[in-house]
């Protein structure tokens, strides 16, 4: 378990003030200008070194990333953060961006000196209305201070930090379709290559970062990249904030280690499954996109990357959903089959068809109306999508509905036979 020492985010709920004399107090800014005086390298290595793994979901190395961006640039370069939180059991971002944002705005500087960035945007999810207000405030704070704009936090270096809004599409967290979203036209991901950090955000160079992965920066380089490696396990180092929801006697979002196992997470941070371990159904362990996992292996699991990873499912956001017996489990996947393909861009067809094609059949499983080789047809159809669309989504749809046939394909075939006998008796 996580000691309080080692918490980076000390203000998570909301106990203290959110401002700059709170964000003071809590060891933010206290030497901004020496980390940004690193120089680009030293800062780049120290975020290698720390081993930080992109916390937006797909768990990318955020030094690796960084480096990617052009040492050399005629022109200006851009640091954009995805604030656009909207995976379903997801609400980690958000505790952030309204108690703690003046760690997200410092970590901005930090990554811009890291990048050699002239100018920052956060493009913050439309329905957060308090937490873009609560943002914008710190961002007027830190002009007002000295530590944005020219010669911030007087190291000399130059940077602009704006603050903005989208308009309530899932999509827009993709970072492609968020780049399309910020310079105003309908967003629809981008097809890669070319990648942000040669032709991003007008054309130029940039590099998109999730709010967490930005908001650990500083503290990382303030108290060393060893310590933030030393928490955790190998490659999967450091701490993170998970939100638990669903069937738990005391729903939470907390700060843990990475690795700490699931079960331990559920009993320490809320109270339990509801009913006790023994009621537990399944969970969905990264936000709605990630296979769902059996009680059988939540037992031991650890909540990781590499080990989410080997048992066929992911970290993702770290959006916990735990799901008791008393859940209609394919009803539960059918309701987020509905969700994707209501967020389908419609750019592509084995999306823009498939997830309708999923959700149909997905309804009709959930009333047992259909053969028993449709399971069969239903894992072809999440195959036809996986890994054949320009955006993740189409993975995002497919995988949930896998996870299911995965672990509960008795449940799936019960129902059509039980349906089944029930129609040969009326007839
Ligand atoms: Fe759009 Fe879906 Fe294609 Fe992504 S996978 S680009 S959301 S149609």
């Amino acid at each position: 378990m996580l000691r309080d020492q080692d918490r980076i985010f000390t203000n998570l709920y909301g106990e203290h003030s959110p401002w700059i004399d709170g964000a003071r107090a809590r060891g933010d800014w206290s030497n901004t200008k020496d980390l940004i005086l690193l120089g680009r390298e030293a800062i780049v290595d120290g975020i290698k070194k720390s081993g930080l793994r992109g916390r937006g979901g797909a768990g990318f190395p955020t030094g690796m990333k960084w480096s990617f961006m052009p040492k050399q640039s005629d022109g200006p370069t851009y640091l954009v953060v995805n604030a656009d939180e909207s995976e379903p059991g997801t609400c980690k971002d958000r505790e952030i961006l309204r108690h703690d944002p003046h760690k997200l705005v410092e970590g901005c500087v930090v990554a811009a000196a890291a990048m050699g960035c002239t100018a920052g945007y956060i493009f913050i999810r439309g329905e957060f209305v308090r937490e873009a207000q609560a943002l914008e405030r710190a961002v007027a704070e830190a002009y007002e201070a000295g530590y944005l704009g020219k010669d911030c936090c007087g190291s000399g270096m130059s940077f602009d930090l704006y603050v903005h809004r989208g308009a309530g599409a899932y999509i827009c967290g993709e970072e492609t379709a968020l780049l399309e979203a910020l310079e105003g036209t309908k967003g629809q991901p981008r097809l890669k290559p070319p990648f942000p950090a040669m032709v991003g955000l007008y054309g130029r160079p940039t590099t998109i970062n999730n709010v967490e992965s930005i908001a650990v920066t500083p503290t990382i380089l303030r108290r060393g990249p060893e310590w933030f490696a030393g928490l955790g396990r190998p490659n999967n180092t450091g701490t993170k904030i998970f939100c638990i929801s669903g069937h738990v006697n005391r729903p939470c979002t907390v700060e843990e280690q990475l690795g700490i196992p699931l079960k331990e997470l559920l009993e320490k941070h809320c109270g339990g499954v509801r009913g006790g371990w023994n009621n537990l159904l399944a969970v969905i362990p990264g936000g709605s996109s990630v296979p769902l996992l059996p009680k059988s292996v939540c037992d031991d699991v650890l909540m990781d990357f590499d080990s989410l990873r080997a048992v066929t499912s992911g970290l993702g956001t770290a959006g916990v959903i735990v799901m008791d017996k008393s859940t209609d489990v394919v009803k539960a996947i059918a309701r987020l089959s509905k969700f994707y393909m209501h967020e389908s861009c419609g750019q592509c067809t084995p999306c823009r068809e498939g997830t309708g094609w999923l959700w149909r059949m997905m309804e009709r499983m959930v009333k047992g109306e259909c053969r028993l080789e449709d399971i069969d047809l239903l894992q072809d159809v999440t195959k036809q999508i996986e890994g054949h669309t320009i955006c993740a989504l189409g993975d995002a749809a497919a995988w949930p509905v896998q996870g299911l046939i995965r672990h509960f394909r008795p449940e799936l075939e019960r129902r059509i036979r039980e349906q089944g006998e029930a129609r040969r008796l009326a007839a």
